[in-house]
């Protein structure tokens, strides 16, 4: 698929969590996309950022989902900007991408990792998949959950759906305290065909080396960080 250079005009921000936003973009040409890839804005000379789209509305838009990183360069420019803004952005590009067969499929990540795993889950509900699909998202505390309702209305179209969310620094009902990874086990690791994963590289390392203990070959696995 060809990069293409375009200007994306805010049309919606939603807060999502305390430091969490929903920005939903219109490119100034018509975009398509593959369920996990990204796109790269060009914020301010010399900050060039990339943020994984989490879904295509049937208009074109796109949306995604970013943290503002308190010191960061780029993030509080992008979660700065107000509907009608705009900003210069290339892409979408990226190898993360769903693999689109009608097979289980288990979506592991963590914080904003969030995104791309949630695209490439509505993307399996969109192509009709009737596959057991697993969602597996961690945060650090219930004050950084979202969407929850969003991805169990999704996973209701599948014909078997597990979904899990993990707090690694606090307790509260409804939520697994620990990891992510410590939902792979032999006998969870053996319902998913796929295992795509997202988010920080220390997550992601200890997910590739549990899913390798548990014998699963890298070629089922793929992965994302950041
Ligand atoms: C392929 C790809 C897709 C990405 N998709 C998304 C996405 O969908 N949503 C999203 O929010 N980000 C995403 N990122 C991360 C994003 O590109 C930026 O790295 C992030 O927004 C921080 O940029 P910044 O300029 O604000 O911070 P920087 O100025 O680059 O960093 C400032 C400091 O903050 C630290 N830091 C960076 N990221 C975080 C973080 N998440 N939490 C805490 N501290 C941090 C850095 O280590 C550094 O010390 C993606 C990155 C890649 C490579």
């Amino acid at each position: 698929m060809p990069v293409v250079k375009s200007h994306f005009t805010l049309a919606i921000k939603r807060p999502l969590t305390h430091d969490v936003y929903e920005l939903v973009f219109d490119p100034s040409s018509p975009l398509d996309s593959r369920a996990g890839e990204y796109v790269i804005f060009d914020l301010a000379p010399g900050i060039k950022r990339a943020y994984s789209i989490a879904y295509r509305t049937e208009s074109g838009a796109f949306a995604f989902i970013v943290k503002r990183v308190e010191w960061g360069a780029g993030s509080p420019i992008l979660c700065g900007l107000e509907p009608g803004m705009s900003v210069p952005g290339m892409g979408p590009m990226g190898h993360f991408i769903l693999r689109e067969t009608d097979v289980s499929k288990c979506f592991i990540g963590t914080g904003t990792g969030f995104a791309p795993l949630y695209y490439q889950l509505l993307q399996s509900a969109r192509l009709g998949y009737s596959a057991k699909m697993g969602f597996v998202f961690g945060v650090r505390s219930p004050d950084d959950v979202f969407y929850q309702d969003e991805v169990r209305t999704i996973g209701a179209r599948f014909s078997e759906f597990v979904v899990q969310e993990y707090l690694s620094r606090s307790e509260s009902p409804g939520f697994r305290k620990g990891y992510v990874t410590d939902f792979l086990t032999p006998e969870t690791a053996s319902q998913f065909e796929e295992f795509y994963l997202c988010g920080s590289p220390a997550m992601v390392k200890s997910a590739r080396e549990k899913l390798a203990e548990l014998e699963i070959p890298k070629e089922r696995v793929f992965f994302e960080q950041y």
